[in-house]
């Protein structure tokens, strides 16, 4: 099958990087053959998959330089379902020339393209920018998950992702849908999550996903011992969201490839 998911919206600290690596996570846990692709040059999913500098041979700077084969960038993980490629931009140098040849919006789709069938899922954890390295990921992806922090709502960042996503459609990959929008952070019986859920079903009822995150402070603490939370503490209600959140996505998607068929 091999769909490719993206984890994007203009906005920093709501949850994208968290949401990205512990969803691929409980994908594969749940069997599913998943890659993780880190195409943030900050590289915190390597950190928060307890990948040190010493451990990434390659990485996606080796697929945009047209050095290095995708397969040679894939890493094992601790999970044996999971994949992973790291970001490995580690010089402003390098950042430059990856932002300039990133210029050509299908590099990463065209590297991609050899290795799709060999996985379920792939999920791509973007910067909160919409140029560069995040035009390619939207150029590969079937689909954009959108992770909002709640009381944190920002619906002008909303907007803008879906005229961006509009621009893809029309420019390079004209069947990019929504997957969905996941609350992150969700605080219960709080004010703030009351007016901020209000807001966007207003707008964006049809995108709203049935799971939500909820404030977990473990989620940032299994990060400083590079793992995924699943594998920190699997009864926590965190580790618990994200078995829901790819429950939800993986039935969603086989029951749409079963009306295909
Ligand atoms: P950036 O735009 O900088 O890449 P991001 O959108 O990827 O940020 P994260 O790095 O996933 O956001 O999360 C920002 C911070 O919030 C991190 O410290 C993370 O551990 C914490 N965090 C994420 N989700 C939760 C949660 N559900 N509960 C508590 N803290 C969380
Ligand atoms: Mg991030």
């Amino acid at each position: 099958m091999g769909k490719i998911i993206s984890v994007c919206i203009p906005k920093g600290g709501v949850g994208k990087t968290t949401t990205a690596v512990n969803l691929a996570a409980s994908m594969a846990i749940a069997e599913k053959r998943t890659l993780l692709i880190d195409a943030d040059p900050f590289g915190a999913s390597a950190i928060a998959l307890g990948f040190t500098q010493n451990k990434i041979r390659a990485g996606i700077s080796d697929i945009f330089n047209h050095s290095k084969s995708i397969n040679y960038t894939i890493h094992n993980t601790d999970i044996k379902f999971l994949n992973f490629i790291p970001a490995n931009i580690n010089s402003i140098r390098l950042d430059e020339k990856f932002s300039k040849s990133s210029e050509n919006k299908s590099i990463l789709k065209n590297s991609i393209r050899s290795i799709k069938q060999n996985y379920d899922y792939i999920i791509i954890d973007c910067p909160p920018t919409l140029r560069g390295i995040t035009t390619n990921a939207l150029t590969s992806s079937n689909s954009i998950l959108i992770p909002i922090k709640c009381g944190h709502l920002s619906l002008e960042a909303v907007d803008r992702l879906i005229q961006y996503i509009n621009w893809i459609k029309e420019t390079s990959n004209s069947e990019l849908e929504i997957e969905g929008i996941v609350l992150t952070m969700y605080e219960r019986n709080s004010k703030v999550t009351e007016i901020s859920e209000k807001e966007l079903k207003l707008k964006y009822k049809s995108y709203l996903l049935n799971t939500v995150i909820p404030v977990s402070n473990l989620l940032n603490e299994a990060t400083f011992y590079g793992k995924p939370l699943i594998l920190y503490k699997i009864n926590s209600v965190g580790a618990l969201s994200y078995l829901d959140l790819a429950y939800e996505i993986i039935t969603k998607n086989e029951k749409i490839t079963e009306k295909i068929k």
